[in-house]
């Protein structure tokens, strides 16, 4: 592992300076593995932060971003458009829930959100309630790194309290905690809960945003779809816009192509990212309803959206999510979904000896995702390098030791994963 190089420039994120390692160099890769320098080859547990769901080097995508390189690399969507974009944002007004028929590109997760929280509350303020400009978000929540991203993650736990007095200020309603096969009077606590909030604080509130089902970088808290029905009969009752953060969820993690397919809601403002292009290129879209978009069809300059992120719409982005949205639905990937779910319950949800450790506080899983829950980040110390040794890429959140494979991801190559997950408690 030792390199010749004196150490790089390269600033890396969420990095103890003091303490990190030489960050191992990947040189390849292919399905759900990448090779280091060296040879060294890594199973992927995580996809890569959740985004390269084909896996690394899918023929396709490869092909369809070299293609599109022949024709187009890049041109502003200021005032012009392409064919990719165009076909894009048909093919999402198709795939999403029904209703969202609006597409607002850019170029990450965060600026997705962003765009997102800027729509509704100028949506408010066109609409003559210039008082509705704050948001209302859950504890535990993750939107994002940016500013206003910031202001939106959980004020407590998230990674971000100590840019407090740099951020606006927001109302937060307690995380749900009803899990996903709940039944629906289960769910009423977390309901009264929110609406509470919103009794409160309606007022001044323009969206409410949520990570639906699965609240991911937060702790992989998942919840229930009667949350999703609950949340929006609230927010049509307090005229608050539903905004759902599907960065994480949407292309299939939770099981179904979108989270808010298991509810039957469309929220009025929709995030797309990670997924969006199989991790192949940095993306996003936020998607509108027609009572969104059309509050800002009017005659004086304010009803113009003033954003415009120089890269969005990118060509190469378009054409490779375009082909990631062709494989996954010529290629059976609910199917693929169903299997890695099959696997990940009988080998993590069904061992009562991983169950009943002393060290493990919750196991969950859903879609193709899975957490043990550690009752101590001390619990997961050295987890990263210990996986390693055997052919595994892991990279727990703090005492969340999870898995969100490439869909790809074979069932042999799902039990390795699952094998070292569950090793680290019960085999060490
Ligand atoms: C990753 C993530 C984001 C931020 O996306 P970036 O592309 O990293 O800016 C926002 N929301 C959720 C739910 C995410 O998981």
């Amino acid at each position: 592992m030792s390199s010749p190089l004196p150490p790089s420039p390269v600033w890396h994120p969420y990095a103890h300076l003091k303490t990190q390692r030489p960050a191992p160099r990947v040189v390849g890769g292919e399905g759900p593995r990448f090779t280091l320098e060296g040879g060294e080859t890594l199973l992927d547990a995580t996809c890569s932060w959740w985004c390269m769901i084909h896996g690394y080097a899918h023929p396709r995508l490869v092909a369809a971003i070299r293609e599109q390189a022949g024709e187009l690399c890049h041109v502003m969507l200021g005032g012009l458009t392409h064919e990719p974009a165009d076909r894009l944002a048909r093919e999402l007004v198709r795939v999403t829930p029904a209703g969202l028929n609006h597409v607002f590109y850019s170029d990450s997760g965060s600026v997705g959100m962003e765009v997102a929280m800027k729509m509704a509350v100028q949506y408010h303020q066109l609409r003559g309630r210039p008082d509705k400009h704050r948001l209302l978000s859950l504890m535990k929540a993750y939107h994002g790194d940016t500013a206003g991203c910031m202001a939106v993650c959980d004020p407590e736990e998230g990674m971000h309290s100590l840019f407090a007095g740099y951020l606006p200020r927001h109302p937060f309603a307690p995380a749900p905690t009803a899990p996903f096969d709940a039944e629906p009077e289960a769910v009423a606590a977390d309901l009264d809960a929110l609406r509470e909030v919103l009794e409160r604080h309606h007022r001044e509130i323009a969206a409410l945003l949520m990570e639906p089902l699965l609240q991911a970088a937060g702790g992989l808290n998942m919840t229930s779809p009667h949350y999703l029905q609950g949340a929006r009969e609230l927010c049509d009752e307090f005229d608050v816009l539903l905004v759902f953060d599907e960065v994480a969820t949407g292309f299939g993690r939770t099981g179904r192509m979108f989270a808010a397919d298991h509810a039957d809601v469309t929220p009025d403002i929709m995030v797309l990212s990670k997924g969006l292009t199989g991790g192949y290129l940095g993306h996003a879209a936020t998607l509108a309803t027609d009572r969104v978009h059309d509050a800002f069809v009017g005659d004086s300059p304010e009803h113009a959206f003033m954003h415009g992120p120089t890269f969005m719409g990118n060509p190469l982005a378009c054409r490779v999510a375009l082909e990631s949205l062709a494989v996954f639905e010529e290629e059976d990937y609910p199917g693929k979904i169903a299997g890695l779910n099959r696997v990940l319950r009988e080998a993590l949800l069904e061992d009562q000896a991983l169950a009943t450790h002393p060290a493990v506080a919750d196991v969950r899983v859903l879609g193709a995702t899975a957490v043990i829950e550690a009752r101590d980040v001390a619990a997961l110390a050295g987890v990263g390098d210990w996986a390693r040794k055997q052919g595994v890429w892991l990279r727990p959140i703090g005492r969340w030791l999870y898995t969100m494979p490439a869909y790809v991801t074979a069932e042999t190559d799902m039990r390795r994963i699952t094998d070292v997950m569950k090793g680290w408690f019960l085999a060490r």
